[in-house]
């Protein structure tokens, strides 16, 4: 398996306008893009700092993954993910190490890429995503 870096560190909020503010205009960090990835139920709204972006993750819906997760944790750091060269190859790595992956096959997450999360049970506490990118 082959980490190329931090792709972007997700976040959960509440309310992206009285959120996101703290990240463009405090912070100064370039919105990339919004986007709607509404396979996971999500409004992902992403700065890139250049070196690694923030992904700002707001529910659709109160059953969605991140609804769920404010629901039990409040708003606050949902998950890391760092960008492998070859999803394939880590979902294969993984499964040699015995690492519960959440999930069988890679799905398509914001920006286009092929993401696998890892069961923060095999993490150390950290919900952890995988991603490669999908330029095809
Ligand atoms: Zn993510």
């Amino acid at each position: 398996m082959k980490i190329i870096g931090i792709e972007h560190i997700g976040i959960a909020v509440k309310d992206l306008s009285k959120d996101a503010p703290f990240w463009s205009k405090v912070l100064g960090i370039d919105r990339s893009k919004t986007e709607d990835v509404d396979g996971q139920g999500v409004i992902t709204d992403i700065y890139n700092t250049g070196r690694g972006k923030i992904e700002l993750l707001l529910s659709k819906y109160p059953d969605s993954p991140i609804g769920k997760f404010i629901e039990k944790k409040g708003p606050g750091i949902h998950h890391v993910c760092l960008q492998v060269e070859s999803i394939d190859d880590s979902i294969k790595a993984l499964k040699e190490n015995k690492i519960e992956i959440i999930g069988d096959t890679p799905t398509i997450g914001a920006e286009g890429f092929k993401v696998i999360f890892i069961h923060p049970r095999s993490a150390g506490g950290v919900l952890v995503e995988l991603a490669e990118r999908n330029d095809s």
